[in-house]
């Protein structure tokens, strides 16, 4: 069965979709049999990957809503052993219209079941929200990453997220856990970015990452090209930091 990781924290531009897409790349480049899902309606994971979204004719809008299944949405990137379920912008809607489906929390979890067998790792890039889109990827998953970025308010609205795992734990998914906290865009110029590492440190202590992840301008560059950093620049600083990460990702099972 595979590992289902879900990347979530409600703040924007922590680096989620970053994550995703060169954790997912660098799992499959370690040999792991990886799906990405974006689960996000802005679709930067997809994009990342290399998919081009006006070609996508079924997304994961359509097997949410529409019990398509996700089968017929996976789509092969150019990662050897990494696949993709994308989303496009008609997911936009999704997060309203779950409202008043039935078993509106588990249909990620269904859905991703038919597929679960074929992948050692199935990666779920979340929206910048605590909505029924991420409480879903939370309900389907075995584990969360939470990237944090050190910066002045870090820590500022995490104890929202950990009140809602706390809350899916409870009613909708008993064994899902922090699998790590991990620091992003880390600058080692700033004394502001050290004091972050040991603030989130002392709050989440063995659970964070010991891959801290600097600012690195080719990971910047990268979704433009719609390749992950293993690809595009496999010699960078930032391709030999995910890399560690992935390590670390299998290391914690
Ligand atoms: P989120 O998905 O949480 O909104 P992103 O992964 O899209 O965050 O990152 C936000 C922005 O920061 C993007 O433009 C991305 O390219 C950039 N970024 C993310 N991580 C890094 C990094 N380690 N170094 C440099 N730029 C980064
Ligand atoms: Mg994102």
């Amino acid at each position: 069965m595979g590992r289902i990781i879900a990347i979530a924290n409600q703040k924007g531009g922590v680096g989620k979709t970053t994550t995703s897409v060169n954790l997912s790349a660098c799992l499959a480049y370690l040999g792991k049999k990886v799906l990405l899902v974006d689960i996000d309606p802005q679709g930067n994971a997809s994009s990342g990957v290399g998919v081009n979204k006006g070609d996508v004719s079924q997304c994961i809008y359509d097997v949410l809503i529409d019990d398509v299944s996700v089968l017929d949405t996976i789509q092969e990137t150019k990662v050897e052993n990494l696949d993709i379920v994308p989303a496009t912008i008609s997911l936009a809607g999704a997060e309203i219209e779950l409202v008043s489906t039935i078993s509106r929390e588990v249909r990620l979890k269904k859905a991703l079941q038919e597929v679960e067998s074929r992948y050692e790792y199935i990666i779920i890039d979340c929206p910048p929200s605590l909505g029924l889109l991420t409480i879903n990827s939370l309900t389907a998953s075995d584990a969360i990453i939470i990237p944090v970025q050190c910066e002045f308010y870090a820590l500022e609205g995490l104890s929202q997220l950990l009140s809602t795992i706390r809350l899916v734990q409870k009613h909708l998914n008993k064994n899902l856990e922090i699998d790590g906290v991990l620091l992003t865009m880390f600058d080692a110029r700033t004394n502001l970015g050290i004091q972050v590492i040991e603030e989130v440190k002392k709050y989440f202590q063995e659970k964070v990452y010991k891959t801290i992840i600097p600012r690195n301008v080719r990971l910047s560059e990268a979704p433009s090209h719609g390749e992950p950093i293993i690809i595009y620049d496999p010699k960078s600083r930032g391709a030999e930091v995910y890399l560690e990460l992935a390590k670390e990702v299998i290391r914690n099972g």
